[in-house]
Order: C-alpha cells, then sequence, then structure tokens
C-alpha cells in the first residue's frame, strides 16, 4: 500500500504516520520525491486499517500497489535507482561495465585482468572466489584466498569489485571483501541467502534465475529489499530453452520490460548469456542498444588456460576492442560510457 502524503507534509508529520502505520503491524519505508512524501506500507497488508490512515489530515490518498512486487515496483517509486559503489553509479546515465575472469586463479592472473580492466575503461572487477559448479570434481574457487587477492587487485587499481556468494554462512566474510554481493543464478531463489544479503549495506547483483520468470526475479528482488537492503542491481544472464546452440538464450526482452516494471537498475551478462565469446561483442552492443545500465562481460589473460567458462571469455584485446565499440552505441542513445 502507497500512502501519499500531502505537499506540505512536514518530517513530523512524516514521523506520524510511520509510528501509526508500525503499531498495526506492518513495516514502512519512505521515499521522498520532489513533489511528494510517500510512504509504503510493507507486509501483511490485512492489518492495514486503511480507513484509520485516510482520516489522518496530512494523508492525501491511499494508494494499493496492485503488483506483487511492491518495494520494487515502479508503482512504488517512479525515479530510476542509482546505486553507488566507491563513488560508481549504477544506474544513471553512465553504463557501468563489470569485468573480469570467471574464477580467481592465481595473483598474477587477477592482477593482470584488473590493470587490462582499468586500462580500458571499465569499472568494476569481477571474478569468482566461490563457484557454483555442476560438477563436484570442477575447480571450486580459491576461497577466502581468492577474496583477498580481489582485494589487492582493487588496491593496485581502484577498482571495486563484484563477487559470488553462495550461501548464508559466507555473507559476512564476503561482505567484508567485496564491494558488490552477486547472488547467482543457481542461488536466485534462495530465501534464506536472499533475506541474509537483504542484512547487509553492501549493493547486491542478482542473477536471473536459470528458468526463472519476470515475477520470480521481482520477487527475489523484493525478498532482499524487504530485509531493508534497497541497493539492488538485476542481471539478465540467459535462460535455458530448446536452443542447444547456445549454453544460454540472452533474453534480451526482458530488459526492456524490467526498466518498465521496476526502477531497479538492470545489467546484462552475454558471456553466460551464450557461452560464446565471439558473441558477446555483437550481445553487449545489442543490451546496450535496448536499454541495459551496463554489462558483466568475462574476460581472462589468456582464456584458454582458464580453469573455467574459457571459450566464453574474451582476451584482454577483444575486451579493448569492445569498450571502444561501445561508445557510439551508447552515443547513439544518448548515454554514456
Ligand atoms: C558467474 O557470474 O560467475 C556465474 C557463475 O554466473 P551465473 O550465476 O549467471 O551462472
Ligand atoms: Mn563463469
Amino acid at each position: 500500500m502507497i500512502i501519499v502524503l500531502k505537499k506540505n507534509a512536514t518530517q513530523k508529520d512524516v514521523k506520524l504516520v510511520t509510528e501509526k502505520i508500525k503499531k498495526m503491524g506492518l513495516d514502512t519505508h519512505v521515499s521522498k520525491g520532489v513533489e511528494r512524501t510517500l510512504v509504503g506500507a510493507i507486509g501483511d497488508e490485512s492489518l492495514l486499517k486503511e480507513g484509520q490512515i485516510k482520516a489522518m489530515p496530512i494523508v492525501e490518498k491511499v494508494m494499493p500497489i496492485m503488483k506483487p512486487y511492491k518495494l520494487v515496483s515502479r508503482e512504488f517509486k517512479k525515479q530510476d535507482t542509482i546505486v553507488k559503489v566507491n563513488g560508481l553509479e549504477i544506474g544513471s546515465n553512465k553504463l557501468v561495465v563489470m569485468a573480469g575472469p570467471c574464477a580467481v586463479e592465481s595473483k598474477e592472473q587477477i592482477i593482470d585482468s584488473a590493470k587490462t580492466i582499468k586500462k580500458a575503461g571499465g569499472h568494476i572487477l569481477r571474478g569468482g572466489a566461490f563457484k557454483p559448479r555442476t560438477s563436484p570434481y570442477s575447480f571450486q574457487g580459491m576461497g577466502e584466498e581468492g577474496l583477498k587477492l580481489l582485494a589487492e587487485a582493487k588496491k593496485l587499481t581502484g577498482l571495486p569489485v563484484v563477487t559470488e556468494v553462495m550461501n548464508t554462512s559466507q555473507v559476512p566474510l564476503v561482505a567484508d571483501y567485496a564491494d558488490i554481493l552477486q547472488v547467482g543464478t543457481r542461488n536466485m531463489q534462495n530465501f534464506d541467502l536472499l533475506r541474509a544479503v537483504g542484512k547487509v549495506d553492501n549493493p547486491v547483483l542478482l542473477k536471473r534465475g536459470l528458468s526463472a520468470t519476470l515475477k520470480e526475479l521481482l520477487m527475489a528482488a523484493e525478498y532482499i529489499m524487504a530485509e531493508g537492503n534497497h541497493k539492488v542491481i538485476l542481471c539478465e544472464r540467459g535462460i535455458r530453452t530448446f536452443c542447444s546452440y547456445t549454453r544460454n538464450s540472452l533474453d534480451l526482452n526482458i530488459v526492456p520490460v524490467l526498466k518498465k516494471e521496476t526502477h531497479l537498475p538492470v545489467i546484462v551478462d552475454p558471456s553466460h548469456g551464450t557461452g560464446k565469446y565471439c558473441l558477446v561483442n555483437p550481445m553487449s552492443k545489442a543490451a546496450i542498444a535496448c536499454g541495459a545500465d551496463g554489462l558483466m562481460v568475462e574476460m581472462h589473460p589468456n582464456p584458454e588456460e582458464a580453469t573455467s567458462d574459457g571459450d566464453q571469455s574474451l582476451t584482454p584485446k577483444s575486451f579493448t576492442k569492445l569498450i571502444e565499440e561501445l561508445k557510439p552505441v551508447a552515443n547513439s542513445i544518448g548515454r554514456k560510457l
């Protein structure tokens, strides 16, 4: 439920309204727009005594949010959310490129990668320290050692770091090292994990589940926001279809739909979305053209030697070329890179 306050509402009025809602057993989220202040009543709406709220002199109207996702929806917040990471903005007019190897493999590999990304004009370093692998016999990541190497690469280049957190017990550790916590595809509906990352202050990159619908993705984001963390970035990374030529089918349809349905930033991962390095460049351009706020791209100093996802990783040279080629695409839609 959204409670719209009258134009002249003061801080004191807002407090009065939020306290009344809280007394009824719901949580609140205040959104201050240029014109008006909105109070969202979050939780079991059957507890809300609508008549009592409407009777408050400072309340202009009470509007139900028709969508199942509330905090996430455009109905609740009209302006785009801009997630700030170390002075960088995700979701503004300026596009953001996250790049790096699938997994952190060694000090040399991650530092090399970070230097290349920085030099080419990338903004955020990615790299898995905890890897969700299909086979238990595959390389599972370097764990905390990998997080330490990411922190070293950040210190050297100034690039903020995004890395995956696979379960609730890892949250405090990963949150200590990483600027952005990544919830991977396989965990998009791990509700305990969503709640746990909702309780920390780090922004969260939420990747779309392998077969998740738009509603399921947005409800997963709602779990995080309902715990108080509103710094959520959504990521389209391909879905399972009958098409076996590519690893997944990159569903770019969802980008403009997400931009309509939610105020959260949306990025696209064409590496996992296609599974083929030669498709990363064209699909990155397509993603930007259709309104994505940024990209997540796998890049390895030497893809043939990668422990995972070498076949979808760009070389340093092709990554540098990609950034250059994305600039005119960004400009053509009035955005910057
Ligand atoms: C990744 O980005 O490292 C990853 C494992 O991606 P996804 O969760 O999209 O498969
Ligand atoms: Mn990967």
